[in-house]
């Protein structure tokens, strides 16, 4: 004998009614559940309160007649009246599925939790006995689909005969639709209409056929700068379908596990024997991994197309023919904006947000910068950790003021954030003695605007941690 009180199953309405006695808010969170579905939803309650303009229900402002639920598929109960009592009886004599708002007794039926994606629905439930969970794992499932997921289902179902047709290998076909229902491009188009997605669809069956087996696709992923859930929904999603993970050393674990359990895991920033891969040799890597046909995640810090080497890599995939997309991700200079407070542009104050490079900068590069500075927009300079001191030195010398306020955060994004805050003086004076972690350096008027302790607004104050 099983465990289970109830039976999770999905039950026909289609072209019935679904009656609801009840018209306050535990109504109307009932009619968000039931008008997902093509029945005809009906409300009857002398106490019509809340607002069920927004929603395709025939509105009934009266008391309850037994006739009420002729052709009634499903009956709520969301109200304590004489008509409630009325309708149980009625529902229970005719042997139609009741549901007492929170009385759990009083239910022949419980409804669930639901993840949403017509014809695609994934139902959740505690059997009442932990609505709270239920919704929490919900949560989690809607963020692992996309919004568009039902109607790629809603596709895959339309291209059936045409692949059964086409492809006759069965792990072939599966190759397929796996590719087909993971496609951003797919997924893209089906968002626009449906002849958008069909075409998309198309390209790709093409595309698989000419390939035989299928090739693989790298997937070029922004992991953001370090927390989990600072990664978007769509590279949790690659992550999830990827056959092999490729990351740097600057992604943490916590990341890389919210990928596959079972994917293969590749860090090309601490290589077997001690020393990290040349950029040559990833490039070498993701184009051999996706000729055998995998599925890669290429997944880098921030977003890629910031100092992430994205230009050399998407070369090398276009030298080789091979598919490639690109999900942005949180750049470590935003997350240390956010962490901070502090908005890189200000009216009147910064008109522009330059991400730039110290490491390597040159003269001509600084005296650029400084201008810029000096002009007013916001520097964040990444990978200058090591030289911050130098750099604000030669920003001086290049023209910047002395008193520019400076930030820096290491770690940004992370738990273990940590800020320091001065201006350009205050750090030729001090190099500050920062903590382990990668670091962002702000400079800029629009730096004392943010949350950093007294630092950046004290202009002549000595660098301090803040
Ligand atoms: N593509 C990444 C940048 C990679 S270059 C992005 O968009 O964020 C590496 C540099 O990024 C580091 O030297 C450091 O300056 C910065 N960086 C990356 N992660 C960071 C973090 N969590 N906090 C602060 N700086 C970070």
């Amino acid at each position: 004998m099983g465990s289970l009180n109830t039976f999770p199953l999905s039950y026909k309405v289609q072209g019935q009614r679904i009656v609801i006695i009840g018209g306050g808010d535990e109504a109307l969170n009932k009619v968000r559940l039931v008008t997902k579905t093509t029945a005809q939803v009906v409300i009857i309650s002398r106490a019509i309160e809340a607002d069920f303009s927004g929603f395709e229900v025939q509105v009934v402002a009266r008391g309850f007649e037994p006739s009420d639920l002729d052709g009634a598929a499903l009956v709520f109960v969301a109200e304590e009246s004489d008509d409630a009592e009325l309708a149980k009886q009625e529902a229970r004599r005719r042997n139609i599925p009741l549901n007492v708002v929170d009385v759990p007794a009083e239910c022949d039926f419980y409804t669930p939790s639901i993840v949403e994606r017509a014809p695609l629905t994934i139902a959740i439930s505690s059997e009442g006995n932990a609505p709270v969970l239920a919704r929490l794992v919900r949560a989690r499932i809607e963020a692992m689909l996309s919004p568009g997921f039902g109607k790629i289902a809603r596709l895959a179902g339309g291209l059936r005969h045409r692949v059964e047709h086409l492809i006759h290998d069965g792990a072939s076909r599966r190759r397929f639709y796996e590719a087909l229902v993971t496609s951003p491009k797919v997924e893209a188009a089906v968002a626009t209409s449906p002849i958008a997605g069909r075409f998309e669809a198309e390209v790709l069956l093409d595309e698989h056929l000419g390939l035989g087996s299928g090739q693989g696709v790298v997937w070029l992923i922004g992991a953001g700068p370090g927390s989990e859930d600072l990664l978007t929904l769509r590279a949790q999603r690659l992550l999830q379908e990827a056959d092999v993970i490729v990351h740097d050393q600057l992604v943490p674990g916590v990341v890389v596990d919210m990928g596959r359990r079972d994917a293969e895991r590749i860090d090309v920033g601490k290589a077997k024997g001690h020393h990290s891969f040349s950029q040559a040799q990833i490039n070498t890597l993701i184009v051999r991994l996706a000729k055998e046909g995998k599925r890669v995640a290429r997944l880098k810090s921030g977003d890629p197309m910031v100092f992430g080497r994205a230009g050399e890599e998407l070369s090398a995939l276009r030298k080789a023919g091979i598919g490639y997309t690109i999900v942005p991700g949180v750049s470590a200079a935003l997350a240390a904006a956010a962490d901070t407070a502090t908005p890189v542009t200000l009216r009147n104050v910064s008109s522009g947000f330059v991400m730039a490079t110290a490491h390597g900068a040159d003269d001509g590069d600084l005296s650029h910068w400084a201008a810029l500075a000096q002009s007013g927009l916001t520097l964040a300079l990444y990978m200058g950790k090591s030289v911050a001191s130098d750099v604000a030195k030669r920003l001086v010398e290049n023209g910047a003021s002395a008193a520019l306020p400076v930030g820096i955060v290491v770690n940004a994004g992370r738990s273990t954030m940590t800020t320091y805050s001065g201006n350009l003086q205050s750090l030729i004076e001090h190099q500050p003695d920062l903590a382990e972690g990668p670091a962002i350096i702000f400079v800029g008027e629009a730096i004392a605007a943010g949350d950093w302790g007294k630092g950046a607004q004290v202009a002549a104050e000595r660098f301090k941690v803040a």
